[in-house]
């Protein structure tokens, strides 16, 4: 194997993005991913105006664009109301206010567009079925081994392989995150949901107590991703997101009276996937994330909870600081490895906290019970307008 200018362990949408960065600089690039071949699952991400700012300043927004749907608004309901709490436009209002869209997408639309784009320029080396699992740490290079006893060097490392980092355990000795007392259940149907009902158009949340209810459409708008949470645990846990259950593991958190919308859809298919949440601690300091000329990058570096729907875009705006430390050191002869990622997580640290953090509030906010439930309910219809419109998010990025 040749010596690498950088290797990058996981290609998911940090990874890849990452990887198509990169390939701007000239810089000798493998990719090592343990999967044999992405399994192409139906989940659906949201990607705020942050993230479409990212994609474009990457080249990658027009392909996305052309596969993803434009959400008309964002509503929020008490799972037991038939009118909605608040809401706010999407679709042309966030494009004038933020000067980007708002759109979702299937992450294996997404996944795809960034693989494809990546074969086709044919710079950086993809290796998949190639799990790492040790890491050697010499004066001026480091060496990964991969489970099929293959070894690959180079001068420095961007770990993008998520929330189980084995990168993360090994180079920064930290724990994996732990199993919470909520789990996530997905599916998607067909939009509209049935021959009589109407077309879901934009992002609709139905908020209870013990659990919330998040649907939108995908796939160009003909077919609705769901995703419930509920404050429930199971015991044969399964760490991906492929677990195959059925409406009724957790119908009955639900109760009855249901939003006659929400009721509607959920009739519509037994079979979903469920996954655990997990707890973790928001990043504190710049050594969580770098450590010489190495970095970690996307949910490998800060993981969250999927209540802000940031993930993904999160791991985005890495990749264009990524771009951006990279332009800065251009003038170098070689790349400072070590200043470009420290840089890179200065930049990132105080913004991804506070994702961090606000999607573990969400998360207690959308679940809240009794009197807590009423003064939410209230809160959010005097004040959604405001609270919807996340401008410290979509507004202040690099
Ligand atoms: C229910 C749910 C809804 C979400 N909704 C949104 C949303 O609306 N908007 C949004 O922005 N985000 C959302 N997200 C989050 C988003 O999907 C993730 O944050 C994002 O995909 C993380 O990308 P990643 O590349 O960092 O990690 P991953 O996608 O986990 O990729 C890691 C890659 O590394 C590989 N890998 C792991 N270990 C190794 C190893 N040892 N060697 C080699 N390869 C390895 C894996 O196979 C994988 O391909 C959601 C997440 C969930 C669970």
């Amino acid at each position: 194997m040749p010596f690498f200018d950088i290797s990058i362990v996981g290609a998911g949408i940090s990874g890849l993005s990452a990887a198509l960065v990169l390939e701007k600089f000239q810089l000798k690039t493998v990719l090592l991913e343990k999967s044999k071949n992405f399994s192409y699952q139906g989940a659906g991400i949201q990607l705020g105006p942050n993230g479409t700012h990212a994609l474009f300043k990457m080249d990658l927004l027009q392909k996305v664009y052309r596969e993803s749907f434009i959400p008309e608004y964002l509503r929020v309901y008490d799972l037991k109301g038939n009118k909605p709490l608040s809401q706010i436009p999407l679709g042309k209002t966030i494009l004038k206010k933020y000067k980007f869209p708002y759109l979702t997408i299937l992450r294996s639309d997404l996944h795809k567009i960034l693989e494809e784009e990546l074969i086709k320029k044919n710079k950086t080396i993809l290796i998949k079925n190639s799990k790492i699992t040790s890491i050697k740490n010499d004066k001026n290079y480091i060496t990964l081994f991969d489970e099929n006893g293959k070894n690959y060097k180079s001068q420095a490392l961007i770990g993008c392989d998520g929330i189980w980092s084995n990168i993360k355990q090994l180079t920064f000795k930290k724990p994996t995150p732990k199993i919470s007392d909520s789990t996530a259940f997905r599916t998607k149907i067909k939009n509209p949901p049935c021959n009589k009902s109407n077309k879901l158009k934009g992002v609709t949340v139905w908020l209870s107590n013990n659990c919330h209810i998040v649907a939108y459409p995908i796939s160009k708008g003909n077919e609705i991703n769901i995703v419930v949470v509920t404050k429930q645990t199971f015991d044969n846990n399964n760490f991906g997101w492929s677990y195959p259950c059925k409406l009724n593991d957790f119908r009955y958190l639900l109760g009855k009276n249901l939003n006659k919308e929400i009721s509607m859809i959920l009739e519509q298919t037994t079979h979903w996937f469920r996954w655990p949440l997990f707890f973790y601690n928001p990043i504190k300091n710049i050594n969580e994330m770098t450590s010489n000329s190495i970095v970690l990058m996307g949910d490998a570096a800060h993981p969250m909870k999927p209540h802000l729907a940031q993930g993904a875009c999160m791991a985005l705006e890495d990749s264009l600081q990524l771009m951006y430390e990279l332009k800065k050191n251009k003038l170098n002869k070689e790349p400072d490895w070590n200043n470009i990622f420290y840089s890179l997580s200065r930049k990132r640290i105080k913004r991804v906290q506070k994702v961090q953090q606000k999607s573990i509030t969400n998360g207690r906010i959308f679940q809240l019970n009794g009197i807590l439930r009423i003064l939410r309910n209230f809160s959010i219809k005097l004040f959604g307008r405001y609270l919807l419109d996340q401008k410290w998010l979509f507004k202040n990025f690099s």
